[in-house]
């Protein structure tokens, strides 16, 4: 459907060993699973066996060794079928393993690769805390070193995170020191003293990808833990949220995808005056803008996934284009999830088509990762300049 064919022959194969993985694992179970905000912890194994859970690690890790442009693809196709496990998935592969394979030693990288890789173990990553989404530097959860420098002790909490009441392991993000850039990272096993997962979300949408609080209660921890140099870890958390909010974008390319293709299959078959609606203006207008935004908001993601897999985005650059892919197809989605509503009339409100569900995953890509304002406030900075702070 989509004129975007920029594909190597290599993503093509990837898109259409995923479509199948979508058809054959996630398709049949989605439905029961959001309605019971359950979780599809079978698929990740099968991922694993994929290949796909180190997507972007380098093959010397153990990983598939490609990049934001295979990873957008991944994301796209699971979306097009079950946004939530797209959004645990990515939440495990790129906010985690990613961020594992770039900057853990190699005795971390020996502990942890092998089992997130092949599906043993999920990943989730920590930084939002109760009092600081947007503002993620006012973090509070805090990591004092042992005198002995042997040890850690975290106190505090995250929230909203992705995987938490069920993954293993997660990347988290604390406060070292007083300055607000005084930012270390520490993996953290669900099994450690101290820790604990609160209790699971009940949400809109995404309700089969679970989410929860992380909780540091005097959590002691070995230094061995530590990803990196102390209070280092600013930059690369930054640039992880560039490369989340490109991939991200596919999912909402995936959601949008199948609502359209939804309503062009109802638009077709149901007929109101004795003629499919197909043949109404109105519905013709609403199919067509639907996909020319799809269109356009599907170029731009693959656009900066390539640029950013030939390493040409880098800084405020690489922050602003990303916003846009974000910003642009979360908002492209929501919209397109509604005119498509919209199209099935009553049968679009209702369960037993899928379009509903579109629209109530499609929301959350809408704040998650940076909500809308916070990528415009990004966006215009990198156009505007220092004039944009007054
Ligand atoms: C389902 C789900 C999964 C998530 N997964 C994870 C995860 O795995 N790991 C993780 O760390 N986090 C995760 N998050 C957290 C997510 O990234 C935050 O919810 C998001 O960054 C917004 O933070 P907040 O909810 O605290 O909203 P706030 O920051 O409190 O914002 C509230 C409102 O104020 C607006 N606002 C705030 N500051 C400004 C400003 N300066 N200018 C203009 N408007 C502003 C916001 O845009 C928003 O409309 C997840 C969230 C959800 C809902």
């Amino acid at each position: 459907m989509s004129f975007f064919s920029g594909f190597s022959e290599e993503e093509k194969l990837l898109q259409d060993t995923v479509r199948q993985f979508a058809r054959d694992h996630l398709a049949q179970k989605i439905e029961k699973l959001d309605e019971e905000e359950g979780f599809n912890r079978e698929a990740f194994h099968i991922l694993g066996s994929l290949g796909l859970l180190g997507i972007t690690v380098p093959e010397s890790d153990g990983g598939a060794g490609l990049g934001a442009t295979a990873a957008t693809i991944a994301f796209e196709e699971v979306a097009a079928v079950d946004a939530s496990t797209a959004l645990s998935f990515l939440a495990h592969s790129i906010l985690c393993v990613n961020q594992v394979a770039l900057n853990a030693s190699p005795e971390q990288k020996k502990k942890y690769l092998p089992k997130l890789i092949s599906g043993e173990w999920l990943g989730g990553m920590g930084m939002t805390e109760p009092g600081s989404g947007s503002d993620a530097l006012a973090m509070r959860t805090r990591a004092v070193r042992s005198a002995d420098g042997k040890s850690y002790t975290l106190n505090g909490s995250k929230t909203f995170i992705t995987n938490g009441p069920v993954g293993e392991v997660f990347y988290c993000y604390a406060k070292t020191g007083e300055g607000k850039k005084d930012i270390s990272t520490f993996l953290i096993d669900r099994s450690m003293k101290g820790f604990s997962t609160g209790k699971k979300f009940s949400k809109m949408g995404m309700r089969a990808s679970p989410t929860s609080e992380l909780i540091f209660e005097n959590c002691l921890i070995d230094s061995s833990q530590r990803v990196g140099n102390e209070g280092d870890s600013l930059k690369m958390m930054m640039r992880n949220l560039d490369l989340e909010r490109i991939t991200i974008a596919g999912i909402s390319l995936g959601i949008a995808r199948a609502a359209i293709d939804a309503a062009v299959t109802y638009a077709r078959d149901r007929k109101q005056f004795g003629k499919p609606i197909a043949s109404l203006g109105v519905i013709q207008e609403r199919v067509a803008e639907s996909s020319a935004w799809y269109d356009a908001c599907r170029a731009l993601t693959y656009q900066c996934a390539k640029l950013w897999d030939e390493g040409k985005l880098e800084g405020k650059e690489a922050s602003a284009m990303a916003a846009k892919a974000k910003l642009t197809s979360a908002q492209m989605a929501t919209k397109v999830a509604l005119e498509c509503i919209q199209i099935l009339g009553g049968y679009g409100y209702i369960r037993e088509f899928p379009v509903e569900r579109y629209m109530r995953d499609a929301k959350l890509i809408e704040i998650g990762a940076g909500t809308n304002e916070i990528l415009r406030l990004i966006i215009a900075r990198q156009i505007l300049g220092e004039a944009s702070l007054g």
